[in-house]
């Protein structure tokens, strides 16, 4: 008998529907008929469906297979002692150049490393996350350093990512693209990368992926929307948001406009980043975050040859400050711990749900 194909209503009732979308954009952009558009941060089918199944088998929230990931990067999969997936060098870091550090979210790393990849022509392209005045992010391809810069800095809500690797290849015409991104949405380039249906165009484009630390997203709408006009707070006056020991902090310039208990904001977590288990972005080239590093610095972990090479030829061609961080050192335990703690979440969340 033959099976029954695996439609946009299949991802609606099997990851839409119970909450599980983490809106990287990977099935959208991957529609060969444009018949997919964000809707308030959910995929919708706005046009007509060809029926090809494409846009099921990119999603990386179902059958996302960590083997097949993991021996299409290192040619291995992990080993037991590598709870965070496989590291082949750590590093606390800065961009050397000072706007990068001030423009940065931590130490400006990613900028940077994103500068180096195009100035060395590793890339030509780079999908990053750009914002409206009002805080709203949108996936934002940049090609020279000036909107590197620009887009540094760390947005707490999601945006459909892999629209903008579409958008890179479609209207920029380009064909070695550096995205950047949470755990999720490099997890939705390895699935594009190592699917049975995989959209070989967005694949063959991917140049590069560097991942961010992520513990977790806020929806949009209930968190700079709502709760941030309830505090009495413009967000168009908002020039950076952080979140530092345990508090949620916005500020304009150096004044802070609100510092409040990262826990008064836990109700606007997307309730799929309940049901992820990846801090570090274990499949990322580079993954990037701050924990582990003093304020003002990233923790860096170099995974792939590629990502590791890059790292090494920025530092050499003084892009980026670096120091070793042997995984002895507490800043690396730290970010075991907080992978750990992430993982620990997710189990919880199985267990009541079951
Ligand atoms: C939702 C979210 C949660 C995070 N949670 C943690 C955490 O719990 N612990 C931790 O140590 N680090 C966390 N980070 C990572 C941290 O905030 C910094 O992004 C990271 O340290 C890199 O800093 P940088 O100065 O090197 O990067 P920068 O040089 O500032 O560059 C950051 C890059 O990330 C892109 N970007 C920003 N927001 C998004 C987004 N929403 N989606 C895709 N790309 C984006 C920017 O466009 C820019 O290219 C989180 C990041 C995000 C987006």
């Amino acid at each position: 008998m033959l099976e029954k194909p695996r439609l946009f209503g299949n991802l609606v009732t099997q990851v839409i529907g119970p909450n599980l979308c983490t809106f990287c954009g990977a099935c959208m952009a991957a529609c060969p008929v444009n018949a997919l558009w964000p809707v308030v941060e959910q995929p919708t089918i706005v046009g007509t469906c060809a029926l090809c199944e494409i846009c099921y088998y990119q999603c990386p929230t179902i059958e996302f297979s960590r083997d097949d990931v993991e021996l299409f990067l290192f040619r291995r999969t992990r080993r037991p002692d590598e709870p965070i997936g496989i590291v082949s060098g750590a590093y606390v870091g800065r961009a050397s150049a000072t706007n990068i550090q001030s423009r940065g979210q931590d130490g400006g790393v990613v900028t940077a490393l994103l500068a180096h990849a195009l100035d060395s022509k590793m890339i030509d392209a780079a999908v990053v996350a750009g914002r409206d005045s009002l805080w709203r992010p949108k996936p934002t391809v940049a090609t020279n350093y000036d909107q590197l810069v620009q887009n540094a800095g760390t947005k707490y809500t999601p945006t459909p990512t892999l629209l903008g690797l579409r958008s890179a290849i479609d209207e920029f015409g380009k064909s070695r693209v550096a995205v950047v991104g949470t755990p999720c949405q490099v997890k939705a380039v390895r699935r594009i990368q190592t699917s049975p249906l995989g959209n070989l165009r967005l694949a063959d484009a991917i140049g590069l992926t560097i991942g961010l630390f992520c513990m977790e997203s806020y929806g949009y709408v209930d968190l700079v929307g709502n709760y941030l006009t309830s505090k009495g707070i413009d967000s168009a006056t908002v020039t950076k948001v952080g979140i530092k020991k345990g508090s949620f902090i916005a500020w304009e310039g150096d004044k802070e406009l609100l510092h409040v208990p990262l826990k008064e904001i836990d109700k606007f977590v997307r309730q799929s980043c309940k049901q992820c288990d990846d801090f570090t972005a274990e499949y990322a080239d580079i993954s990037v975050g701050a924990i582990g590093s003093p304020s003002g610095y990233s923790t860096i972990i170099a995974r792939t040859e590629k990502g590791l090479d890059l790292v090494k030829r920025a530092e050499k061609a003084g892009y980026v400050e670096l120091r070793e961080l042997p995984q002895s050192e507490k800043g690396f335990q730290k970010v075991l711990n907080m992978a750990q703690m992430k993982r620990l979440r997710k189990a919880v969340q199985k267990t009541e749900s079951a």
